[in-house]
């Protein structure tokens, strides 16, 4: 210890500046609008296999310089808009205060005792976003909120808890009939949070393909259906996605649905990416028939704009929380108010006054315009991308994800054979990699069978356009990082061949 060093003093107010000390670093790093940082793996990795545990409490200044130094230039450049490529969005100035507020407060989420009217908050929070999906009337709400026993949904650390969470209901839900083979049904774009989910709880999952609009093909979701029953397998879900992680595409809802009601089969849908927009009056229609949905799972910290670690699941019926109520005898008891008593977390935080935040500063007008204004500037880049012949647009982007992919000249306007395309992935997964490496820009990467292309695998980049701060410069800025990179490599593809 260093000497007059007291640990109480940890505990007590301080006056050493710490938020100012941060501020600095943090500015610093969001300031550097000009590149998106470049990473090398090795020498990262060789600089932090010296870190050791200290024996000593390190004095202040020093620990905030290796922030400064150390971890901040380690960081990806999220609210960069030449960042293209995740689900990751910048978030609003008051975001960080939020935090603070919820941090010093210390809440634990999992029961009353340590949360007070918090709790109370949650449930009307949820109950708030439940009356947008879901259109119950205030006669319904009434009812729901003298009933502490069941809930609307509960908030989750993010989508792949919700979703899991829901498959865990649902599959609990099947279970109390005595049976045991068990089915889940999907498209083969469900986020891999269900293979997850079918692994955890034992239970077979079915992919079913895509139809050109990357929507899954009703027809063969009622064969498998069909098959499933037929093999003595219970279906405990149908899963529908709003919003596919690779297209953006949202699975026919009505349809989905309707087969859900005939068949006497729970249906979830996983709007993670898309669910945000029934805040919109604008966009809200894209998500016509998710009112139908037995479950919906949606994420706070992608079109939310809150922080990471936000995720929300939603029970229409709220019955349904009963599939997975645990409690416990010494807290979360069966007849208390605890939010614990319905998740699979336990200690969890008031992550939920990032979303009355949200509600409160950002408000529906304001969700309505930054949709407009991503869902404007991916038409933008669309035509971009179709308008010049060094690119091939992969989705007709309905909401703001799109792929395409680069064609080397050689492959211009020509049909390109199993063995081109072979080239032509090989070329993008280099593109991807190297304008990642070079850190002016970025997009992601990823691989899928495409129908007009005979279900070949291709390669093909992505874009995600959140950040309400993208233009179409910056976008156009990213194309042309592109085609200067792909110029190099393509005059080794011209030397290979
Ligand atoms: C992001 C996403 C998930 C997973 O959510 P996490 O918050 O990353 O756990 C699941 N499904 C879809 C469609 C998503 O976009």
């Amino acid at each position: 210890m260093t000497e007059n060093f007291s640990i109480k003093s940890l505990f007590e107010p301080s006056d050493y500046n710490i938020n100012q000390a941060l501020d600095y670093c943090i500015s610093d790093f969001l300031a550097q609008s000009d590149e998106v940082g470049c990473f090398n793996k090795q020498e990262i990795d060789n600089f932090f296999s010296t870190l050791k545990i200290p024996e000593n409490t390190a004095n202040m200044d020093d620990y905030i310089k290796d922030i400064k130094e150390i971890i901040i230039p380690m960081c990806s450049h999220l609210a960069n808009p030449s960042y293209l490529g995740h689900m990751t969005s910048p978030l609003p100035w008051f975001i960080p205060q939020i935090g603070r507020l919820i941090q010093s407060l210390n809440q634990n989420m999992v029961k009353m005792e340590t949360s007070r009217g918090l709790t109370l908050l949650e449930r009307q929070l949820l109950r708030l976003l439940h009356q947008e999906i879901f259109h119950f009337n205030d006669d319904f709400y009434f009812d729901v909120n003298k009933d502490f026993s069941k809930t609307t949904g509960i908030f989750t650390s993010g989508g792949t808890m919700a979703n899991l969470t829901a498959m865990w209901g649902a599959v609990s839900q099947v279970k109390q009939s005595g049976v045991n083979k068990i089915a889940v049904i999907g498209s083969e774009l469900m986020h891999y949070s269900f293979d997850k989910a079918s692994s955890l709880l034992g239970v077979e999952l079915y992919r079913i393909p895509v139809d050109h609009q990357n929507q899954i093909v009703v027809t063969e979701l009622e064969q498998q259906i069909k098959k499933c029953r037929a093999e003595g397998m219970t279906i405990a879900a149908l899963v529908a996605i709003a919003g596919t992680t690779d297209f953006g595409s949202i699975d026919p809802l009505h349809q989905i649905a309707e087969l859900g009601r005939k068949y006497h089969i729970h249906v979830h849908v996983d709007a993670a990416w898309a669910g945000a927009f029934i805040l919109s009056k604008q966009h809200v229609s894209l998500l016509s028939g998710l009112e139908r949905a037995d479950s919906v799972t949606i994420d706070g910290h992608k079109q939310m704009f809150m922080p990471i670690g936000t995720g929300m699941l939603f029970f229409k019926d709220p019955q349904f929380s009963q599939n997975i109520v645990h409690t416990a005898p010494y807290a979360v008891r069966r007849a208390s108010l605890d939010q614990g008593r319905f998740t699979l977390e336990g200690t969890r935080p008031a992550n939920m006054l990032y979303l009355h935040a949200c509600l409160h500063l950002i408000g529906k007008n304001g969700y309505d315009e930054i949709f407009s204004v991503a869902l404007n500037n991916i038409k933008i880049l669309a035509k971009h991308i179709q308008e010049n012949p060094c690119f091939e647009l992969l989705n007709d982007p309905k909401i703001n994800i799109l792929s395409y992919r680069y064609i080397p000249r050689i492959f211009r306007n020509k049909m390109m054979t199993p063995e081109d395309n072979i080239i032509i992935n090989h070329f993008n997964y280099q593109l991807q990699k190297e304008q990642r490496n070079k850190g002016k820009s970025f997009v992601s990467r990823s691989i899928r069978k495409f129908s007009q292309h005979d279900n070949q695998e291709l390669v093909f980049l992505r874009v995600v356009i959140l950040n309400p701060n993208v233009n179409e410069e910056h976008m156009v800025y990213m194309l042309e990082d592109q085609i200067e990179i792909a110029k190099q490599l393509e005059s080794y593809l011209m030397a290979a061949s």
